[in-house]
């Protein structure tokens, strides 16, 4: 799976673990996720994905 789009938005996000969430997004590593924490997460990943889909 290393090619999967969701994998790679997630490093280019820094999404792709609590030390990076924490890092860039300053969501505190400890603590459980909202939903509110969640949503916003999600929709970096999917506005990454669509900008970066549009080929040739
Ligand atoms: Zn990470």
């Amino acid at each position: 799976m290393k090619g999967h789009p969701v994998f790679i938005a997630q490093h280019a996000t820094a999404t792709c673990c609590r030390s990076c969430l924490y890092k860039w997004h300053h969501i505190e590593k400890e603590k459980e996720l909202t939903k509110d924490e969640v949503d916003y997460i999600v929709n970096i990943i999917m506005e990454w994905i669509i900008r970066n889909s549009k080929r040739g």
